[in-house]
C-alpha cells in the first residue's frame, strides 16, 4: 500500500511521522474522508470545502488548493489501483517541541492514505444496523472535523460490546448524531427529520446530498431535534456518512424501529445517491 506524506508517495511500511507531531501529541489536526464508489469520487468537492473550513476554524493554513488536493487523491488512487474504498486526508498543525503554543511559521503535516472496501455492496445492508444510545461526551465545536475523537472511540466500543454497529449520541434528551454518521428518522406521517446544523454536529456531506434528493422528490425534510423515544416511534430510521452512504437502522437499544426491517425510503435514498455519484441518473 502506498501512502502520501508531505509530498512523497511511500510504501506504508517506510512512511513515518515525527514523535513531536502535534496531531499525535494534542490531536491538533483535522481530517476528511471521501468514498470512491466504482471509481467515482463521491461528493469530493464538498469534502474538500469542509476540509478547508475545518482548517480555517482552527487556524491551520490550508497547504493546497482544491485542484492540488484532488490531483494528490487521484494519484494515490492510481498508485494503489483502488476502484472502491475510502480516501483519508489528515492535516495537523505540524511538528514542534511539545508546548500548547506553537511557532507561528509551522508547516502543516499532510498524510493521506486509501482503504480498499466495498462501499456500494455492504454486507450489513440486508439486515440493517443495530444502534445503541450513549451520552454525547464531546466538546462544543463538533462542526469541526477534528482528529480528537476520544468520545467517538468510546461510543464505538460501547456499541461493539452491545453487538451494535453504531452509537447515537444524546444530549439534553435529543439525538445529536452518530459517532461517525448523521442521524435521521422518518416519522409516521412521512417527514424526514434530521437535526439542524450548528456547532453541535458535523455538517455531513452525505446529509446535504440526501437533503437535495429529498427536495427533488417533493418529500418533506424537517430540520429539528428529535428524541430517542421519537425515533422508536418512527416509521424508519437511518444514518448517513461517506463510508456507509445511507444505512437503515432496525433497532435502537435493543428495541425495534418500525417493523424491525431496513426501511424502504432509506434504501431508495441510498440507491439514488449511488446513481448520482455514478452519473447514471
Ligand atoms: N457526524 C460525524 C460525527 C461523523 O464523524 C461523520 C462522518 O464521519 C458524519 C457525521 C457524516 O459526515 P459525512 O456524510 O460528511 O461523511
Amino acid at each position: 500500500r502506498i501512502v502520501y506524506v508531505n509530498g512523497a508517495f511511500l510504501p506504508i511500511e517506510t512512511a513515518s511521522i515525527p514523535v513531536m507531531d502535534r496531531g499525535f501529541l494534542f490531536g491538533d489536526g483535522i481530517y476528511e474522508v471521501t468514498a470512491l464508489i466504482e471509481g467515482h469520487l463521491a461528493d469530493n468537492e464538498a469534502h474538500l470545502r469542509r476540509l478547508d473550513r475545518s482548517l480555517r476554524e482552527i487556524e491551520i493554513p490550508n497547504p493546497h488548493s482544491q485542484e492540488k488536493w484532488t490531483a494528490i487523491q487521484q494519484e494515490l488512487v492510481m498508485r494503489n489501483g483502488l476502484t472502491e474504498g475510502l480516501i483519508y486526508i489528515e492535516v495537523t498543525r505540524g511538528v514542534s517541541e511539545r508546548d500548547f503554543l506553537s511557532p507561528a511559521d509551522l508547516k502543516p503535516t499532510v498524510v493521506m492514505f486509501t482503504q480498499a472496501k466495498s462501499v456500494r455492496a455492504n454486507a450489513a445492508l440486508s439486515k440493517g444496523a443495530d444502534v445503541i444510545t450513549v451520552p454525547d461526551l464531546r466538546w462544543a465545536r463538533r462542526d469541526i472535523k477534528s482528529t480528537s475523537l476520544l468520545a467517538q472511540v468510546l461510543a464505538k466500543r460501547a456499541a461493539a460490546e452491545a453487538g451494535a454497529s453504531e452509537a447515537w449520541m444524546v444530549e439534553d434528551g435529543a439525538v445529536t448524531e452518530g459517532a461517525s454518521s448523521t442521524a435521521f428518522i422518518v416519522t409516521q406521517s412521512g417527514e424526514i427529520v434530521s437535526r439542524p446544523l450548528s456547532h453541535a454536529v458535523l455538517p455531513g456531506v452525505t446529509r446535504r446530498a440526501i437533503l437535495r434528493l429529498v427536495d427533488e422528490r417533493n418529500l418533506t425534510f424537517v430540520e429539528r431535534t428529535f428524541t430517542v423515544e421519537e425515533a422508536l416511534r418512527a416509521r424508519e430510521a437511518f444514518f448517513t456518512s461517506a463510508s456507509t452512504i445511507v444505512m437503515p437502522v432496525v433497532s435502537i437499544d435493543g428495541q425495534p424501529v418500525g417493523d424491525g426491517k431496513p426501511g424502504p425510503l432509506a434504501l431508495q435514498l441510498r440507491e439514488l445517491y449511488i446513481e448520482t455519484v455514478l452519473g447514471t441518473r
